[in-house]
């Protein structure tokens, strides 16, 4: 439930950040497109700008070449020497030559005049006007005849803007003896800067000069605004004349409208004065508007990348905690486990149960048991039936898994008790080195109490020691044995004489202690190899591997010679006992051999009790005899 309400809210959350990422981002983007725009213009305004101030000086810088050039011009000089009246000088010889300075320079619309010493006109290019005084008429006229120096200027006159070039002519001993001035127009401009930068201008000289340009060159004006270039567009014109209700220096140098990027470059004489204005129409799909694609693009991407992020982080943690939660499941059902359940790669530990730190109380983690131990197997005990580190030359866990109809057991000691596990393994194929998960179950209760039955099928229950069962047991694999690795097995058997006597005088009870004590003695006196039985009421036989004929006669005579000898104290009456003996031979089985020796014992009984006697040895023959079963 909880898993669900949090992914709901992940979700949602998840979905919140992504609009909200994309709300900044579209406004980033709007406020950088319009910074990137402005800038954009601004570059616009500056690069046409430059044009201006290029083609500007340009024009001033021709303008002097020209005015200088005519002034080194002998032509020139000739045509205002004193003997020379206008008259008699040709007017074409001129043209050619300007013709030819307009083709140099690439400038077309030059007016040139040349004054004399007295500044009387002699030379109009642009009117056959000639012979008139401009001393009263203009002041640079009247200033360059008192004081002859080179000057140039932009200004506005009665025809147009234009620049002025004037250069004094001087004769060998520096004398006044003319003024070249050079005249351009400023309109020829806007038809170099649309063929460079494809924009059309309208140059409009401010309106102050309205009443001094009595010969307006173009005869346009837009709002008294005299257009100084006639190739000035109409719809232009009449675009300014809406805007030139407010005033042009107020206004921003650039601006887009109807998709024209309009810029306005005010023109200044040398002295700072604002003479007009040069508006310039360039089409708006002219700006280079690269950097904007790739603005949005770049914006678009990043949107697009974070989103993904945004939901590729959502997925991941759904998906972590979805892991978190099943891990913590099978967490809880393993440690709610009772078996010891760990997990391993034949290295270390990887993973245990609850349990397992249950089990091994003295550790807190993994880490600290494999700071003790290497390997779990360490703490199993080495003992016959029971798992070990190595079984058959492999490691335990893989013999588990190589065996896996049997049924596989450990034993633990541990804090002085011993435990038993049932052990089962499986193997995790997750990677690409297999995992082993190993379930230990504790089996203790049931292994002790199949221990104790084991113990009860197999011992006396009067005197503690070997029953029936283990004698005929032992005796089968002793025969065997001894028949497999040709060594020496005896057995002893001895009953007790007239014991039936001592339950007459003393009672049963009596009877049985004798039993206990008996044996109780006779055990002291065996080696541990000797396997000693209860056969009978009072009946006994001792196995004896590895003993011959004669070591057993030997132990049989130390016996009996010891139970006679039994102190008062432990027995109600003397007591005695009667052995037979008999050692395997190559002919002898179980059988055999335990009838030998029951013939031996009753020998002993008939020839006077208290005695050992040796077994009839089996010859070839004769075992044939033997192999009835005794009674
Ligand atoms: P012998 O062997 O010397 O010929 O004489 P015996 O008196 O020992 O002979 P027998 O085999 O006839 O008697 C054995 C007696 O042992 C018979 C029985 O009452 C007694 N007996 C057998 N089992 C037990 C037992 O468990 N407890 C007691 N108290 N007596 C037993
Ligand atoms: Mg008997
Ligand atoms: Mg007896």
């Amino acid at each position: 439930m909880t898993f669900f309400k949090t992914t709901k809210t992940l979700i949602f959350g998840t979905f919140l950040t992504i609009i909200l990422v994309a709300t900044a981002l579209y406004w980033l983007y709007a406020t950088a497109k319009t910074q990137l725009y402005n800038d954009v213009l601004s570059a616009h305004y500056k690069t046409l700008d430059y044009d201006i101030n290029r083609l500007v000086e340009n024009r001033r810088e021709a303008s002097m070449a020209i005015a200088l050039t005519l002034s080194e011009n002998k032509q020139v000089r000739d045509f205002i020497c004193e003997h020379c009246t206008p008259e008699t000088q040709s007017r074409l010889n001129f043209d050619a030559l300007l013709d030819e300075l307009a083709l140099h320079t690439h400038h077309s619309g030059i007016w040139i005049q040349i004054l004399d010493h007295q500044g009387i006109s002699r030379y109009r290019s642009w009117t056959d006007k000639v012979g008139d005084s401009l001393v009263n008429a203009r002041r640079d006229v009247q200033t360059m005849l008192q004081t002859p120096q080179i000057t140039q200027s932009m200004s506005v006159g009665k025809f147009s803007l234009t620049f002025k070039a004037m250069v004094p002519l001087l004769d060998e001993n520096q004398q006044l003896i003319g003024i070249v001035e050079v005249v351009s127009h400023i309109a020829p401009l806007t038809v170099r800067l649309k063929e460079a930068q494809g924009v059309d201008s309208v140059i409009l000289v401010d309106k102050r000069y309205r009443k001094q340009l009595t010969k307006a060159y173009t005869g346009l004006f837009v709002n008294d605004y005299y257009v100084a270039n006639a190739n000035a567009s109409k719809s232009e014109m009449s675009y300014l004349e809406t805007v030139a209700s407010q005033r042009f220096s107020k206004m921003e140098p650039v601006w887009v409208d109807d998709n024209k990027v309009i810029t306005q470059h005010p023109i200044q004489d040398d002295s700072g004065l604002v003479l007009g204005y040069w508006f310039l129409f360039a089409p708006e799909k002219n700006l280079d508007l690269v950097e904007m694609q790739q603005l949005k693009s770049r914006y678009l991407y990043t949107a697009l990348v974070i989103m993904l992020l945004s939901l590729m982080l959502m997925l991941l943690y759904i998906f972590k905690k979805r892991s978190d939660i099943s891990s913590s499941y099978y967490r809880t059902i393993l440690d709610s486990a009772s078996e010891i359940i760990f997990v391993s790669n034949l290295e270390r530990i990887l993973e245990a149960n609850q349990q397992f730190f249950e089990f091994y109380s003295k550790f807190n983690s993994i880490d600290e048991f494999l700071r003790y131990y290497d390997c779990v197997c360490d703490t199993f005990e080495k003992q016959e039936g029971y798992l070990q580190r190595e079984m058959e030359g492999v490691f335990w866990l893989e013999y588990v898994l190589k065996h896996p109809d049997d049924l596989h057991k450990v034993v633990i000691k541990k804090d002085s008790q011993t435990y038993y596990f049932q052990v089962k393994v499986a193997q995790i194929q997750l990677y690409e080195t297999p995992l082993y998960s190993v379930i230990m179950h504790d089996i203790t209760s049931q292994e002790l109490y199949k221990k104790q039955l084991e113990f009860l099928s197999q011992t006396d229950t009067l005197t503690g020691i070997s029953n029936r069962l283990v004698f005929n047991q032992t005796l089968v694999q002793e025969v065997q044995r001894s028949h497999r690795y040709h060594s020496d097995l005896s057995l002893l058997i001895f009953d007790i004489d007239f014991f039936k006597n001592i339950n007459d005088s003393y009672g049963h009870e009596v009877g049985d202690q004798v039993l206990i004590t008996l044996s109780e003695e006779v055990g002291k006196l065996l080696r541990e190899t000797d396997v000693f039985c209860r056969i009978g009421g009072e009946e006994f036989t001792i196995i004896m591997p590895e003993t011959n004929l004669h070591d057993a006669e030997q132990t049989a005579e130390r016996l009996r010679k010891a139970i006679e000898e039994l102190p008062q104290s432990t027995l109600p009456t003397q007591l005695t006992v009667s052995f037979g003996v008999a050692a395997m031979t190559r002919w002898d089985n179980d059988k055999t051999l335990l009838k030998r020796a029951d013939q031996a014992l009753y020998r002993a009984k008939e020839n006077g009790r208290n005695r050992v006697e040796i077994a009839i040895e089996l010859d070839n023959q004769a075992h044939l005899n033997f192999n009835k079963p005794i009674n």
